[in-house]
Formats: structure tokens, sequence, C-alpha cells
């Protein structure tokens, strides 16, 4: 017996050398230690053998027990030792590889324009107002002293809800509604979306304004020159000149369109003034008394100057954007150059 006992441990040792894996070295721990394993069957044979020599075979059988179990536990640390290693080898970290890129997002050009307009009025005093993008005609028109048949209420330009529903076609209204509410002194702005059936390379359906207003006793032309050149200064470069053109507008009285010298070509002349050297950049006047009658303010009382400027046309002037509707497209190639 003590010889197939020494010939089972031989054989054990050898199969548990060639193991590689946990699993295979746990599968020879049941062949051999089981309890239906080759060990068991030696230790329920000590019943045929005679009392005398039992005690000496049994703790026999025990010693090989102890002396594979050991060896099965050493060979399963070593193979989890190499494993480790293994792994520690494969799967190193690179400290010198590239990051991964953190994609941002980025504030749309014409709302970081419109955000800048914001800021410089709100340095000259001014504060930010909104009005309804669906707007009455009331508001829209009526109260602008835009009478029934003015061109600007043709079917061709405006976005009919009904009859007296429709999407403003100007941030406008925002001066009356503001109006309604409150009472001189007034210094507002009010960007916001406006809409116009109008679709070509200068026109989309829908654009930005920003519209503005200041109503006081005593507010006089030469503040709205005073207010409109420190805005387009401070937007364009300190020494950026500018000039009023008289012009006409239904709500204000005298108007005025407001120019800077060209920003691409310094005035000498180019394709996008048209060689003239200026460029068109808000309308603006002095509020109509009829307006001001809609609000229900006296106009003998007080008087104000209004502005409205398109804030797509200043992002293309201060990018050098020559294509509104790149602005509308969503392709971050454009986009992302911002
Ligand atoms: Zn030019």
């Amino acid at each position: 017996m003590k010889e197939r006992l020494e010939k089972l441990l031989t054989e054990a040792l050898s199969e548990l050398g060639g193991a590689d894996a946990v699993d295979a070295a746990l599968r020879l721990k049941v062949k051999y230690l089981g309890k239906k394993g080759e060990i068991a069957v030696f230790l329920s044979g000590l019943r045929n053998i005679a009392d005398a020599e039992r005690k000496a075979a049994g703790s026999l059988i025990n010693k090989v027990k102890e002396d594979l179990e050991r060896e099965v536990d050493k060979r399963i640390d070593a193979i989890k030792q190499r494993e480790k290693a293994e792994s520690l080898a494969t799967e190193r970290l690179d400290v010198t590889l590239p990051g991964r890129r953190f994609s941002a997002g980025r504030l749309h050009p014409v709302t970081q324009v419109a955000a800048e307009i914001e800021d410089i009025f709100h340095g000259l005093g001014f504060a930010v107002a909104e009005g309804p993008e669906v707007e009455l005609d009331y508001y829209n028109f009526e109260a602008l002293n835009i009478p029934k048949d003015h061109p600007a209420r043709d079917m061709q330009d405006t976005f009919y809800v009904s009859e007296d529903v429709m999407l403003r076609t100007h941030t406008s209204p925002v001066q009356i509604r503001v109006m309604e509410k409150h009472n001189p002194p007034l210094r507002v702005i009010a960007p916001g979306t406006v809409y116009r059936r109008d679709s070509d390379i200068t026109h989309t359906p829908m654009f930005h304004q920003v519209e503005g207003f200041m109503v006081d006793e005593r507010v006089s032309f030469a503040d709205l020159k005073g207010v409109l050149t420190s805005f387009l200064q401070q937007l364009f470069g300190k020494d950026t000149p500018t000039r009023f053109r008289p012009s006409f507008f239904p709500f204000t009285e005298p108007s005025a369109e407001v120019d800077i010298r060209c920003v691409i070509c310094s005035g000498k002349g180019c394709r996008v003034c048209k060689a003239s050297g200026w460029l068109e950049i808000l309308g603006a006047g002095m509020i109509h008394p009829n307006v001001f009658k809609s609000a229900g303010y006296d106009s003998e009382k007080y008087s104000g100057f209004a502005f409205g400027a398109g804030i797509e046309r200043i992002a293309m002037l201060k990018f050098g954007i020559d294509d509104l509707r790149l602005f509308f497209e969503n392709d971050l190639r454009f986009l992302r150059q911002f």
C-alpha cells in the first residue's frame, strides 16, 4: 500500500506540474482529494487492514493527503501570481498617450453678438425686455403708426396666423408693450426673433433684431446720436466713423439711417459696401407722437428715440461672413470657428 500511495503522489504531483490554470488545478484537487477522490479510496480501504497496522496506514495516507493539499494550494497561488504579473504587464497604463478629447458645445455667433450688444447697453444703463413672437396686429402695426394701407402689411411680407394675429415682423411691438406697463424714464433694449416671408442670400424667413428706446423729459436727437455712436464704437472699434442719413419710418419722426465706415475696405470702396465706403447698420429716429399716444404718454411732456438693428447683419460684418444662410445651416465646421 505504501508503494501504491507513493506512486499516486508522484502521479498527482506530475499532473499538477502540468496544470497552468486555476480551474485545471481545482479539477486535480477534486480528482485526488475530493469525497470520491483517490485518497478517499485509500481511506475506505483501511477497513480491510488488520487492526495492528491500521493506525500506521491511516497516518501514512493522511500525510500524503496533507502533502498533496499543500502542493495544490502552492500551485494555485503560483498560477494566480503569474496571471497577475501578466495582466500588469499587458494592461500597463501609458501616461504619454493623448487624452480623450472633451467635445464642448459653444454659443452660436448670433447668440454671441446678441450677448455683446446686451452687455454694451447694460453699460449705458439700458434694461432688457422681451415680448411674444406671435403678436397681435395692434402691437405689430396699429400702435406703431403703421396704417392699414402701409406696404409693411403686405401679405408678401407677413406670416399671418389669422386676420388679427401674426408672427411679429419686427421687435418694435415690445416698445408699446413696455410703455403700456411702465412710465418714463425708460431705457430698454429688446433683442429677439422676427419673421418675414423672404428668402434669398441676404434674407431668411426667421432672423434676429434688437430694438432699443429711451424715453424721458427732454430727450433729444443729440441723445440718439450720442448713445448710438457710443454703441457702434464699442461694437466695431472706438475710431469707427459713423454717419446719420435722413430716412423714413412710420413710427419715428424725424428718422435716420445710421452707417458705419465699411469695416471690410476701411472706406476705400468694395463689393460689400457697393463701393460707397459706408455700411448701413441700423435705423433710428425720434419716437412719433402717435406712438406715444398709443402708449398713453403725453407727447408734449415726454420725448424719446428708438432704433432697431439686425443682429445677423452685425454678426456678418463683425466676423466677415458673406452669406446669411450660413447662420441657419447648423454646419459644425462653420459654427466651430466662433
Ligand atoms: Zn467696403
